[in-house]
């Protein structure tokens, strides 16, 4: 059983919940959030009165749950969430398109790039500052100046920016800037991460592990939700398996099957999945036909030149197609893109 109380529970309103529990044997965790409070009920509460608990002070909801992951399960919370990004939503009405450069190298290309984004119908600017790298001697990115340069960006550009955050250490800092915070594929069970990610006031993309099932990728973003913030956006973005032709599988069952499984919104990296360039217009089509709700996509002003991930980002020649794809493919689907850019 979860309890979860609304921003306006006091301190003795989530008093009193621990003690009504406790005094029925059962043991309560507390994870205070800075949207929510949140808590986990663990041990037998056939003894606990759910109507009086949701009675009490500061309760918005008590769920009862059979799933492993319990706050982002479907189970208790059958509508589908929207996640607003810088006003932006990402939900089951839209397609929303986030693109921009794998990595963050130049104040002009990372520009460069946002432009190219936003003429293909992006609402959101993703851009790595911080590199997770197979390599330790591969760029890892500029840090806090990629940072201050996403920001100049978004002024520019107007587009809400997604940046990843590699390190627990430097969540306040990457959320100082961000509008939405990504744990990617090498940090998705770095549950440290998730936690600090959980705390930091930011809506979050969790990418799937590649090597992770469904159900681990749910539970790792249990840990995000149990810290009180449940704007989290699911990504999926390949699989490893004995296929080499492509660098990751893009598993696109995954998006139905965790739709079905969780609340949360489902977009795919068709980038990041392929490798390649040639690949990323049909993963795009196939994630928009099973049903994602939204993609991210790499994009550079001179992939050769780039300094991560060159052979995969969209150049300008394939962007009139991208921006067909984003007008015509979501309303057979029932859904719009996620076009008109917020009020500036
Ligand atoms: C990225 O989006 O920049 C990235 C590193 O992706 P992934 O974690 O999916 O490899
Ligand atoms: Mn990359």
């Amino acid at each position: 059983m979860v309890i979860v109380m609304g921003p306006e529970a006091t301190r003795a309103d989530v008093e009193s919940i621990v003690a009504v529990v406790q005094a029925a044997g059962v043991e309560a965790f507390v994870s205070r959030g800075v949207q929510r409070t949140i808590v986990g009920l663990v041990g037998d509460v056939t003894q606990l009165d759910a109507a009086g608990l949701r009675a009490m002070g500061g309760v918005r909801e008590v769920m009862r749950v059979s799933t492993p992951y319990k706050l982002v399960s479907r189970e208790n919370h059958p509508q589908r969430s929207t996640v607003h990004v810088g006003g932006v939503p990402i939900g089951p009405d839209t397609v929303t398109l986030i693109a921009g450069p794998c990595a963050v190298e130049t104040p002009q290309q990372t520009l460069d790039a946002a432009l190219m984004a936003r003429a293909a119908g992006a609402t959101l600017l993703r851009g790595g500052a911080y590199k997770p790298r197979t390599s330790p001697y591969a760029f890892q990115g500029l840090g806090e100046k990629g940072l201050r340069i996403l920001a100049e960006v978004r002024e520019e550009t107007g587009l809400p920016v997604v940046t990843e955050v590699v390190d627990a250490h430097d969540v306040a800092l990457v959320a100082s800037y961000a509008d939405m915070l990504q744990v990617g594929t090498r940090n998705a069970q770095n549950f440290a991460l998730l936690q600090a990610v959980g705390a930091a006031g930011r809506p979050v993309m969790l990418k799937r592990g590649m090597n992770a099932t469904i159900e681990e990728w749910l539970m790792a973003a249990e840990y995000i939700a149990q810290r009180g913030n449940l704007d989290i956006v699911l990504c999926e973005r390949g699989i490893r398996t004995f296929e080499t032709a492509t660098r990751n599988t893009l598993d696109v069952s995954a998006v139905p099957v965790a739709q079905r499984l969780s609340h949360l919104p489902v977009i795919v990296d068709p980038s990041h999945s392929g490798g390649r360039r040639d690949l990323v217009l049909p993963l795009t089509r196939a994630a928009i036909g099973v049903g994602a709700d939204g993609v991210i996509i790499d994009v550079h002003p001179q992939p050769e030149q780039a300094l991560c991930d060159g052979p995969q980002a969209l150049v300008d020649g394939d962007l009139e197609e991208l921006a067909r794809v984003m007008r015509d493919f979501p309303p057979l689907l029932g859904k719009t893109a996620a076009a008109a850019l917020p009020a500036a």
